[in-house]
């Protein structure tokens, strides 16, 4: 297996305007996430909203620079390649956004828009995209006579098949897809979710799918990524990590989650308060104000990651709180 992804110490913050005369603020979206991610799996990155996964998200499609940290897309570091070499990294890799309609032209045939990618990166010809375009239509479920539509035609489901098939047409290396199935009904959720495993299967893409909710990315998930106010707090294989979550937050996320909850039996455990303002974070471990486990030391203390149970945690006290 190749890795086809692979993110060390990525990093990004921002720089805020506080008013006039007041120094500008720095805010830390995603501080030190690493990972790797080999061909024909996927990633899963949860979080609550404002957790920094969507400018993960932005970082690994090269919408925005890292303030720090590297990257590399198939092997081929980011920082510093070439024009030509961008755009072959831009080839590489994809996403798909939670509204797919804001990812289509309204004005333009969808077969237009699905070949219009291998119009500008390929030397095929008419008809040759045309057959590319029609097979891909046919893998995702739409029928030939779809090529003359346009988005507003669609259903919600039909119009995100379209959007996986356009990130899809140049076979990228890795999708990236933030929330895909949020905007859906759940009786459609499932059937899109399904089309992305196929597809996953067809192409042996990696995927990092990004999504606020575990119980929708239980299924797609080999690894798992937790993250709380920009940093990863818990990573591990899904398995191990539903069945025996470790850090505090990935247990509360997990016990608000009826369908999926590990100990049905055990009192759920309630996650209190908001997330804190990312441009005054809380000292020591971010999510000690939420905690029902902190003490003096989370107060004072940031907790690195640490491996236990061949797990990723970022926490003082697991092996207290884990029975
Ligand atoms: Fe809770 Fe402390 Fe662990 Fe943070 S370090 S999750 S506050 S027990």
């Amino acid at each position: 297996m190749s890795t086809v992804l692979q993110a060390h110490e990525l990093t990004r913050h921002y720089s805020v305007s506080r008013g006039l005369f007041k120094p500008a603020a720095t805010v830390q979206a995603l501080n030190g996430v690493s990972f790797s991610l080999q061909a024909g799996r996927t990633l899963a990155v949860v979080g609550e909203s404002g957790c920094g996964k969507s400018t993960l998200a932005r970082a690994l499609t090269l919408i925005e620079e890292p303030s720090a940290g590297s990257l590399q897309i198939a092997g081929r570091e980011v920082a510093g390649a070439s024009k030509a070499e961008r755009k072959q990294l831009r080839r590489d890799v994809q996403m798909v956004f939670q509204n797919p309609y804001a990812s289509l032209n309204p004005r333009q045939k969808v077969g237009d828009q699905l070949a219009e990618p291998l119009l500008i990166n390929t030397d095929l010809s008419r008809a040759e995209r045309r057959e590319r375009v029609q097979a891909m239509m046919q893998q995702v479920g739409l029928r030939p006579e779809h090529y003359q539509r346009y988005p507003h035609m669609f259903s919600g489901g039909q119009r995100q098949r379209i959007a996986l098939a356009r990130a899809m047409m140049l076979q990228p290396k890795v999708l990236v897809a933030d929330e895909p199935t949020s905007a859906l009904d759940v009786s459609i959720q499932a059937q899109v979710l399904n089309l992305f495993m196929d597809l996953q299967e067809e192409f042996d893409t990696g995927y990092v799918f990004i999504s606020h909710n575990l119980a929708v990315v239980r299924h797609v998930a080999d690894d798992v990524l937790v993250m709380y106010l920009g940093r990863p707090v818990e990573m591990g294989a899904s398995e191990s990590l539903y069945s025996r979550p470790l850090h505090p937050y990935t247990r509360a996320l997990l016990s608000a989650t009826p369908a999926i909850h590990p100990d049905a039996d055990k009192p759920r455990m309630k996650i209190s308060g908001e997330l804190p303002n990312p441009l005054n974070p809380p000292s020591g471990c971010a999510f000690h104000k939420r905690c029902p486990h902190a003490d003096e030391r989370c107060r004072a203390e940031r907790p690195e990651l640490r491996l236990i149970d061949a797990r990723q945690v970022a926490c003082h006290h697991v092996e207290r709180i884990v029975d």
